[in-house]
């Protein structure tokens, strides 16, 4: 019997060309960003201007943390506390949290089988709220078009959540660049790693201006090259709160040469994911997540569907793969764990049953495909699953 004997949560070296910008930073001792000799630009002030113009946006913004980024384009779009702010059942709790974390409710929309945000669920909720956080959890994208034209009709501002969709597409468009505002996640786990970091884009001056405002900018906006100009801050300078969040020179010094690399990197974890995919296919009792047309994603993590399983068989399949080194997630359990939990463990936020989302989230297995695994690696892993859901679909 074959096993694995790979680290789910191992990702790959920083490269080298990253470790020496990042060796040179604290050489120079000017780690915040705000401290730069005459003439330097400073890490993350190029950075933002490489993001910008990787994304196609006219002004980015790089902060403290994913979860950042989505509070502070909360935010910066206008929510204020006890505004209700519509987001996805299915994400993960920075998402929530951002929303909470400025004093505004959380209302939840469930999910498709196709594990993207359920559209028709989303008209019904609309005239709730004037903001959609919209998560791209897992890399799925849902039909962009039908979205944005749901939210032109109900005047709904759609913020972005492009944790695990940076660099994917939607027919052709990337992934953040349909919103008012786009925000991305550099965490360890997610497509580019500073350990901790957030991005946001936008194209709206006075949103922008905001954000910088808000990260904590002090009066030092003229330092950014990838913010509007200063008249643009002279109307929200005064009524902005500070609220710390920036990133620093070492963070960004890491990230700029991954930047150069995120389109090799994608395609190599979407190679990975196909690779896992075609494994699956076809396996009694598991549906594949079947991917657009329109959409360009970028495979970081695979989920697959054990619909209407009973929780046991569930826990079996689970503990079965465990036993071979497949550590799969699963989205039904009752309590957290670890990076899972559901939009009813967020007790602070209120919460309609859903039990078409519930069934869903019963039956979502997920799983990281990491850098650091081969197409070999991926091929077994796929095996495995396979044989153990066989094993356990066939048992009474
Ligand atoms: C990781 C993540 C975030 C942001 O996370 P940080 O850890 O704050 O950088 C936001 N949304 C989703 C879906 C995530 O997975």
């Amino acid at each position: 019997m074959e096993n694995f004997t790979g680290s789910f949560t191992q990702q790959e070296p920083i490269p080298d060309e990253a470790i020496e910008a990042a060796v040179a930073v604290m050489r120079s001792g000017r780690l915040h960003r705000y401290n730069v000799a005459e003439g330097e630009a400073g890490e993350v002030a190029l950075l933002e201007q490489e993001f910008a113009e990787a994304m196609g946006a006219r002004y980015a913004l790089a902060v403290a943390s994913g979860g950042y980024a989505l509070a502070c384009a909360l935010r910066a779009v206008g929510v204020k506390p006890g505004d209700r702010v519509l987001t996805n059942a299915f994400t993960l709790a920075p998402v929530p949290g951002a929303i909470a974390s400025i004093g505004a409710v959380p209302v939840f929309v469930g999910v498709s089988e196709a594990l993207v945000i359920d559209l028709e669920d989303l008209r019904e909720k609309a005239a709730q709220a004037d903001v959609l956080l919209l998560s791209h959890m897992r890399g799925h994208l849902c039909d962009m078009d039908a979205l944005l034209a749901l939210c032109e009709e109900a005047g709904l501002t759609l913020i972005e959540d492009c944790a695990h969709t940076m660099g994917a597409r939607w027919r052709g468009r990337l992934s953040g660049t349909d919103g008012l505002v786009g925000c991305y996640s550099t965490q360890t786990y997610k497509h580019m790693n500073s350990g901790e970091g957030g991005l946001l884009i936008t194209d709206d001056a006075e949103v922008a201006a905001r954000a910088v405002m808000l990260s904590g900018s002090y009066m030092l906006y003229e330092r950014h090259l990838a913010a509007p100009g200063a008249e643009v801050f002279e109307g929200v300078k005064y009524d902005t709160p500070n609220v710390s969040g920036r990133m620093d020179n070492l963070r960004a010094a890491i990230l700029r040469p991954q930047l150069a690399r995120l389109d090799a990197q994608c395609a190599a974890w979407t190679a990975r994911y196909k690779v896992v995919e075609e494994g699956l296919r076809g396996t009694p009792g598991l549906t594949v997540i079947e991917r657009p047309q329109e959409e360009a994603y970028v495979g970081s993590s695979i989920q697959f569907l054990l619909l209407d399983w009973s929780e046991e068989k569930l826990g079996k399949v689970l503990s079965r793969c465990a036993a071979r080194g497949v550590e799969l997630k699963w989205f039904g359990g009752a309590v957290p764990t670890g990076f899972t939990s559901r939009y009813d463990s967020w007790r602070y936020a209120p919460s309609e049953a859903m039990p078409e989302t519930d069934r869903i989230l019963r039956a979502i297995l997920d799983m990281r495909l990491p850098l650091t695994f081969s197409l070999e690696d991926c091929a077994l892993i796929a095996r495995i699953i396979r044989a153990e859901v066989g094993a356990v679909h066939q048992s009474a």
